[in-house]
């Protein structure tokens, strides 16, 4: 590597710190790989939907940092994988440079440094790279000062890392066991949506509809539940369609689907719930075994947007009680009316 390679990668880390600072983001591996990618400006889409989340709420929910995380990091796993290396690399340079100890015991920190480094090519292969790097990293530059006085220390250091390190695989098994989005429709799920929504009641500006499809244990038994899950993949995707303005549709569990929308109001919402349910109501669905074509379908809509005081949990509440109105005046409406 030449070391304006080596200056650049170490030049990026230094970057990417403040940035998590700044943005009140916690320094795990998932934060870490995002934002170390957005300093170097590698993935213009990911600066992107960074930036946008920011704009949003000023900061970026565990599940949408997740979700960036697998769009747009975890697939370019070489590229980051060998920016991580680099870094490491910069780091072990540093640290080198600043040991005060005798020459020998430098020496010897460098070749505890380099098995290290071998031990990081195998993870490499293995999988789970980037994290097993950049956990890597994060317990090396913890243990710098550490390093510094010992290389025993720094042994105890690199034994404590691989700990870190299986801890983390373990973590990152059960957060990929736990999926963010809903199987059936495609859309994000309720634990995507809870992390979400509290993050855009925090920016202080948000609003929530909350859509259920009407009549549907009739549908089911009238059509059958197989036609009932083309249902709900029709009515998401027609949601999903309407949204605009950082606008996300979500499936809230069952036939009930929420629009979050960030940075919003009541009016708009309303408008925008307005929108979706037309767009419902022209729904037609041919069912393949008998070339039937299925219509009638429509749905309720409950709408809240954020006030002082109010909690996410009371504004879902909200919304709740305004569909439940909705339901009573007839259903195929939205409620409050503008
Ligand atoms: P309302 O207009 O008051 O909302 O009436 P409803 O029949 O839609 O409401 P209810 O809560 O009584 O019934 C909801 C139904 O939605 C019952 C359940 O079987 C069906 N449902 C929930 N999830 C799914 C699903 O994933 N697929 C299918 N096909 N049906 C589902
Ligand atoms: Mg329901
Ligand atoms: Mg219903």
């Amino acid at each position: 590597m030449s070391s304006d390679d080596l200056e650049n990668s170490f030049k990026i880390l230094k970057q990417t710190v403040p940035l998590l600072i700044k943005h009140k983001i916690s320094a795990d591996p998932t934060n870490y790989a995002i934002w170390y990618t957005y300093a170097s400006n590698q993935s213009p889409e990911l600066n992107q939907a960074v930036d946008s989340a920011i704009d949003s709420f000023k900061t970026i929910s565990e599940a949408r940092a997740l979700d960036m995380y697998r769009t747009h990091v975890a697939d370019k796993q070489e590229v980051s994988a060998w920016q991580l290396r680099q870094s490491i690399d910069a780091m072990i340079t540093e640290f080198s440079q600043t040991v005060k100890d005798t020459r020998h015991e430098t020496n010897d920190f460098r070749s505890v440094m380099d098995k290290s480094l071998d031990g990081l090519q195998k993870v490499e292969s293995e999988g789970f790279s980037v994290e097993k790097t950049m956990s890597m990293v994060r317990s090396l530059v913890k243990e710098g000062q550490k390093i510094r006085n010992s290389t025993l220390t720094f042994s105890a250091a690199m034994a404590n890392a691989e700990k870190e390190i299986s801890e983390l695989k373990e973590k990152l098994e059960v957060s990929k066991k736990e999926a963010l989005v809903d199987a059936l429709t495609g859309l994000n799920n309720r634990r995507y949506f809870d992390s979400e929504f509290a993050t855009a009641v925090a920016s202080g500006q948000a609003a929530l509809i909350l859509a259920d499809v009407d009549h549907f244990k009739k549908f089911n038994d009238t059509h059958g539940h197989q036609m009932g899950d083309l249902v709900l993949k029709a009515v998401a995707k027609k949601l999903q369609q309407a949204c605009r303005d950082g606008a996300q549709a979500f499936r809230f569990g069952g036939e009930e689907f929420a629009i979050i929308l960030p940075m919003s109001n009541q009016d708009r919402a309303c408008h925008l719930a307005e929108t979706m349910r037309r767009n419902i109501e022209k729904l037609q669905i041919t069912q393949k075994s008998s070339g039937k074509v299925i219509g009638d379908i429509t749905a309720s809509f409950g709408v809240s947007a954020f006030e002082p005081g109010k909690s996410a949990g009371k504004l879902i509440e909200t919304a709740d009680k305004q569909l439940y109105e909705a339901k009573r005046l007839g259903r195929n409406r939205v409620m409050p009316i503008k």
